[in-house]
């Protein structure tokens, strides 16, 4: 499983007042799935996404990114994360208003290390392959909700993250604009990238291979569906591959030749 939650909880603080968010959440995505995440407004969509992401921490529980253990990381390393494993799309974009689509494309490249020639060449290209090759000096402000959400894509990729996190992506689109967007999740995780979107709309959950349910804070799976934890497979596995690497005794050898037959 490249994306694991076990027991997630999130309170949110107040003052004196605690709310809890999210309530024991159970959750896996393996490698190259795409998922939706599907609940009413205030179910803590955005919650799960940025603990997910590692923009915010979970009260209690564990989170596995790529197999690396997030709970335990420190801030300087949840970073790292997010800069190399994860690339974000938000409802609101999340552009820089005042650059152009070049350099809001460029920027984690910054972040990155990447001198800043090569940074300007992957971004045209990237930009190039959102079909906004001739709009790379317009700023946010000159571009439509579409092409925004383009160059939003287009930054989220910049790094060749494995995982896509987007949080209600056609939330403020018009529908030709949005399916413009579906189209292009499609093609990314047919390139293998690994997808949770995070939507209250079932037309646009409907786009992805698997949909959960969230409702007040708790995953609801279809029947049969439920997550099963990585550890105790893991377990399993651990003692079949034990038992298979002892050599086998004659009955043992027996009963795999009738198992042939
Ligand atoms: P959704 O994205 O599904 O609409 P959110 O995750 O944004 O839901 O919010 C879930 C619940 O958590 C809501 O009741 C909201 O009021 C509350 N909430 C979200 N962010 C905060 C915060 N920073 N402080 C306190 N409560 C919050
Ligand atoms: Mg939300």
């Amino acid at each position: 499983m490249i994306v694991e939650l076990r027991h997630v909880y999130k309170n949110y603080i107040q003052g004196k007042m605690e709310t809890p968010v999210l309530k024991d959440i159970n959750f896996g995505i393996e490698e190259g799935e795409y998922v939706a995440i599907m609940g009413p407004s205030g179910s803590g969509k955005s919650t799960l996404m940025n603990i997910v992401g590692c923009l915010d921490q979970a009260t209690s529980g564990e989170l596995f990114i790529d197999g690396r253990d997030v709970s335990k990381c420190t801030d300087n390393e949840m970073a790292d994360v997010r800069l190399n494993k994860i690339g974000f799309i938000f409802q609101n974009f999340q552009l820089l208003p005042r650059e152009t689509a070049l350099e809001n494309v460029a920027l984690p490249l910054s972040y990155a290390g990447v001198p800043v020639k090569e940074r300007r060449k992957r971004a045209a290209e990237a930009l190039e392959k959102v079909g906004l090759g001739d709009r790379m000096k317009h700023t946010p402000l000159q571009l439509s909700g579409g092409q925004k959400q383009r160059v939003a894509i287009a930054r989220a990729m910049i790094n060749h993250p494995k995982i896509l996190l987007a949080d209600e992506p056609t939330g403020a689109l018009d529908q030709a604009s949005g399916r413009a967007v579906m189209e292009m999740f499609r093609a990314l995780n047919d390139e293998g990238i690994t997808i949770l979107m995070i939507t209250h709309d079932a037309n646009i959950a409907a786009h992805a291979d698997r949909i959960v349910e969230i409702w007040d804070g708790e995953l609801r799976y279809p029947e049969g569906e439920e997550h099963t934890f990585t550890g105790s497979a893991a377990a399993k596995n651990k003692e079949t591959g034990a038992e298979q690497d002892q050599p086998a005794g004659p009955e043992d050898a027996e009963e795999t030749e009738a198992e042939h037959e």
